[in-house]
């Protein structure tokens, strides 16, 4: 079993002798965030001291090297990335069919050659029906697939926190103890580099952490989830969001029983259709979709860079320094991911990504950060979220338009601008939200690579109305890299 296949229904039969492979390599050829890297040793050293003497935990450089250490014949779910793949069928392990999605390969594949866009909302519907889940017949639950309209709410007036109680923290074991001495002792003594800062583990490593996250989320969470996906608090980096995607992709809870458990609460009345819906979308649609287009794509898919953004991410960026940023947002969002790997999925698009696609910044060199950043982030999953819905840079092939937006979005969605040095509406000048400016610069920049879509017919109508475009793109020029 590799590190991200950790739950039960990885195994053929619950008794069956494991395989397990501790490579230091992994981690002296990228810089991961330091609890990211924890979580990871974390929840492989505790499913090894789960599975006894079944289990066979090997400390190796490589992955090579333990499997060709081991005299009986192996055999692996799916692996999650091309590279590993390709490693485990060199080394002539059989590999079995994925685990850890809701729609197999096949169901995706037939679904996908039967049309010529490929949507999410249609993928949804599709696997919905499939399951059968949320539905009434052959009719949705409610008379309605999508309840994004009601899921958009701004976070309520004056509030600092949503009223929900936060999951409850994760006690750290004698494990977690030995993973943060040998990570010390790595980056003493091995010259392995990490970014982020060192803290107490907020993330389930193991299923029954997993099970506790699960059923908290369902009873407090998700009932008011819905309404305020997409709102973000300065004082509330996790709102109403579930944190169960480092779980999931460390494949300790399977997607179908998530969605199941959230759609009893719906069938038990003690969570509304909204937040029930938009919670099931986010799991059997977007997250299953990104991992079926990861291998659907062709593998140089990670390189597109359909608006040929060529700058190089600045240090202040890449190492995570939010005491160099004085844009409230940025700052904010910037020291979340310093503090826990983790922010929410709107900060990652809205000011991540937003910011990087913006000022041109390199999407594959972004998708290399995601990756490294976060807790949950893994190869499948960044490539179609950060190189096709963030940075728009495949042209399109996964979202109608650019995921650009202005202070204005910001300031509606949050309550980050009322203390900002920057003022949302101004465009030039020392107040000019870099947001704002940015978005009018990259429309500026990219203007001919976008006149095509007829979705950015009106902001690019706007663009040519503004009176002070010239003074707004030599001050974009002049911002440069510099932290805003
Ligand atoms: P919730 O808001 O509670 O959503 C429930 C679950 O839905 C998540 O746990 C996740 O499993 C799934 N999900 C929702 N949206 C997506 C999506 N677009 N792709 C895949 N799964 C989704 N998700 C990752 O798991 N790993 C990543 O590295 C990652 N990087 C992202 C980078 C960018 C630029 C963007 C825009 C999105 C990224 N996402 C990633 C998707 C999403 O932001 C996170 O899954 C989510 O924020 C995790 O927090 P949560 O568990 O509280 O999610
Ligand atoms: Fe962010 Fe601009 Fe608002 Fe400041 S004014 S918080 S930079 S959007």
């Amino acid at each position: 079993m590799f590190a991200d296949q950790l739950g039960p229904h990885f195994l053929d039969e619950p008794g069956q002798p494991v395989l397990l492979v501790e490579s230091k390599a992994v981690f002296r050829r990228r810089a991961f965030h330091r609890q990211k890297a924890h979580l990871v040793l974390s929840a492989l050293r505790h499913r090894a001291a789960e599975l006894k003497d079944q289990a066979h935990l090997v400390r190796a450089e490589t992955y090579a090297e333990a499997v060709r250490a081991t005299d009986s014949p192996l055999s692996v779910c799916h692996p999650t990335s091309r590279g590993a793949r390709d490693l485990v069928r060199r080394l002539g392990v059989e590999v079995l069919a994925p685990r850890g999605f809701a729609t197999s390969p096949q169901d995706f594949t037939a679904w996908a050659a039967s049309r010529r866009g490929l949507r999410m909302e249609d993928f949804y519907r599709d696997a919905r029906r499939r399951h059968g889940i949320l539905m009434e017949g052959a009719e949705p639950a409610g008379g309605s697939w999508n309840l994004d309209a009601d899921n958009r709410e701004p976070p309520p007036r004056g509030a600092r926190h949503l009223d929900v109680p936060d999951p409850p923290a994760i006690t750290e074991d004698e494990i977690d103890h030995g993973v943060r001495e040998d990570l010390d002792r790595w980056q003493r003594d091995d010259g392995i580099e990490f970014i982020g800062r060192d803290g107490p583990r907020m993330f389930p490593a193991t299923r029954r952490e997993a099970l506790a996250r699960l059923r908290h989320f369902v009873t407090h969470r998700l009932p008011i989830f819905g309404p305020y996906e997409d709102a973000m608090l300065a004082g509330d980096p996790l709102m109403a969001h579930s944190l169960l995607s480092a779980p999931l992709n460390l494949g300790l809870l399977d997607p179908l029983e998530v969605v199941e458990r959230a759609e009893a609460a719906y069938r038990s009345g003690a969570a509304p259709l909204n937040s029930v819906e938009g919670f099931v979308r986010q799991i059997i649609g977007w997250r299953d979709f990104v991992w079926h287009l990861y291998w659907h794509f062709e593998p140089g898919y990670h390189r597109s860079n359909k608006l040929g953004a060529t700058t190089p991410l600045p240090k202040w960026f890449a190492e995570l320094d939010a005491d160099a940023v004085e844009a409230r947002c940025l700052s904010d969002v910037l020291a979340g991911v310093r503090d826990r790997g983790w922010v929410h999925h709107i900060p990652r698009l809205m000011v991540l990504g937003n910011y990087a696609m913006q000022r041109g910044w390199r999407p594959g060199a972004m998708a290399d950060w995601f990756h490294r950043a976060f807790v949950d982030g893994y190869e499948w999953v960044m490539t179609a979220n950060v190189v096709g819905m963030s940075q728009y840079a495949d042209g399109g092939r996964m979202s109608t338009k650019p995921y650009a937006g202005g202070g204005s979005y910001v300031n509606r969605m949050s309550d980050y601008c009322g203390g900002c040095r920057y003022d949302p509406k101004v465009r030039v000048g020392e107040k000019a939200c870099p947001f704002t400016a940015g978005y009018w610069a990259f429309l500026e920049r990219n203007e001919a690579a976008l006149s095509g879509n007829h979705r950015m017919g009106q902001p690019l109508r706007g663009l040519h109305r503004l009176t002070d475009l010239d003074a707004l793109v030599e001050q974009e020029k002049a911002r440069g890299s510099r932290a805003p």
